[in-house]
Formats: structure tokens, C-alpha cells, sequence
């Protein structure tokens, strides 16, 4: 029993208990979801201070928009992804940076713990790609090459074969206006705001940092949802 409660204390559930169901199906009024870990785990491929600002102003702030621009509006948060031609860009723009940032935060893990790839998808990757190192410099090519703000992908596209993608601002591949379709089951933030304190310019050095710290059982789970 003592045993137990220690594990569950080194075992955070939210991280567990993730999925991509939990965070579509969700209704308005949205929330910010509390992190898994404190803000500091991350140290130092992300410094605290980036992920202080980073959860507690800026998905804060998606959220808030999200719901002033909703109104009275209840809807869940996929209803909106799939239909944001019918909303304005406000509604756009604040339910992707609440989707895809609660999706974030989901993907880290400290440093000093190890995670690992499903068989399933692991494979596949190495199919897809070759090697999960020529995935990872694929991933890094699209995250370095990509102008402006946006996100980077690892899809499950709707023929089920893997996809890295990327997307401007803060849509997705959920979203009905996407070019590429699909699952998202691992996303990168490459806004500024995401790395700025801690690499200034230095994006690639961001990204390829972010290997470090992905929790690759929490990729799978998504990958494995259905
Ligand atoms: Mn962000």
C-alpha cells in the first residue's frame, strides 16, 4: 500500500492518462490543463522560465480568446477544429493554440527518465523513413525549414501511413482547412516564443534538444489510439 502511494507520487496520471479523445472531446468553457511536471523538469533543453511564460501567458491567453470569441457557443474542442471555416479567424487561431499546446505539454518527459517506442510504431517509422535517426533528421529539416511560426508534425494521415508535416500559426492537421489531414501523434513548437530566452536565433539547436526530452510511450499511446 505505502508502495503504491510512493509510485503514484513518481507517476504523474495526467501523463498516463492522456489522449487525443480526452482533449477533442472537450467542451466550452475551455481550461488550461495543469502540467504533468513543474515547470522547471525540462531543464535545460527548456529553460523555466520559457515554460512559466509559455504555459502560465501564452496557452493561458489561447484559452481566454477561445472562450470570448465563442461567446455563448458550446461546442467541443474537434467540432471547432473540423468546422473553423464557419468561425472567425479568432476562434481559428485560439482553438489551435489550445489544442496543440495541450498536446505539447503532453509530449515531455524529463530528461533522466527513459521511454521507448512501441514495436508497432517504431517499425513503421523505420518503414516509413528508413531509420528513426533519418526520421529525426526529416523531422528537424521540416522544424528549421519552416518560415515564420508554426508547428511540426508526425501524422497518422487518414491512409494510415506516417506523415511529417507542418503547419503555419497555430492550426493543425485536425483542422478542416489543413492541406495535409490527420492524426497528430507528435508536434513541435517552433514559436519563437517556445525558445527564444533560452537559443535566441538558434532554432535547430531547440529542436534537436527536444529529442531529449520526448516521451516516446506517450507517442505511441497516441499512435495506438483509435
Ligand atoms: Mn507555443
Amino acid at each position: 500500500m505505502w508502495k503504491l502511494f510512493v509510485l503514484s507520487l513518481l507517476t504523474p496520471l495526467a501523463v498516463s492518462a492522456a489522449t487525443i479523445k480526452d482533449m477533442n472531446s472537450q467542451k466550452a468553457p475551455f481550461k488550461l490543463p495543469p502540467l504533468a511536471y513543474p515547470t522547471s523538469a525540462f531543464e535545460p533543453v527548456i529553460d523555466k522560465a520559457t515554460m512559466d511564460l509559455h504555459h502560465g501567458k501564452h496557452h493561458q491567453a489561447y484559452v481566454d480568446k477561445l472562450n470570448e470569441a465563442l461567446g455563448s457557443a458550446k461546442p467541443t474542442l474537434l467540432e471547432v477544429l473540423r468546422a473553423t471555416k464557419n468561425y472567425p479567424d479568432a476562434v481559428r487561431n485560439n482553438a489551435g493554440g489550445h489544442w496543440n499546446h495541450s498536446f505539447f505539454w503532453t509530449l515531455l518527459v524529463p530528461e533522466t527518465k527513459t521511454t521507448k517506442l512501441s514495436k508497432k510504431l517504431e517499425s513503421d517509422i523505420v518503414k516509413t523513413f528508413g531509420s528513426l535517426d533519418e526520421f529525426k533528421g526529416q523531422f528537424e529539416q521540416k522544424a528549421t525549414g519552416l518560415f515564420g511560426s508554426g508547428w511540426v508534425w508526425l501524422i497518422r494521415a487518414e491512409d494510415g501511413s506516417l506523415k511529417i508535416t507542418t503547419t503555419a500559426n497555430q492550426d493543425n492537421p485536425l483542422m478542416d482547412i489543413a492541406t495535409e489531414k490527420g492524426r497528430p501523434i507528435l508536434g513541435l513548437d517552433v514559436w519563437e516564443h517556445a525558445y527564444y530566452l533560452n537559443y535566441q536565433n538558434r532554432r535547430a539547436d531547440y529542436v534537436k534538444g527536444f529529442w531529449k526530452i520526448v516521451n516516446w510511450e506517450q507517442v505511441s499511446k497516441y499512435d495506438s489510439e483509435k
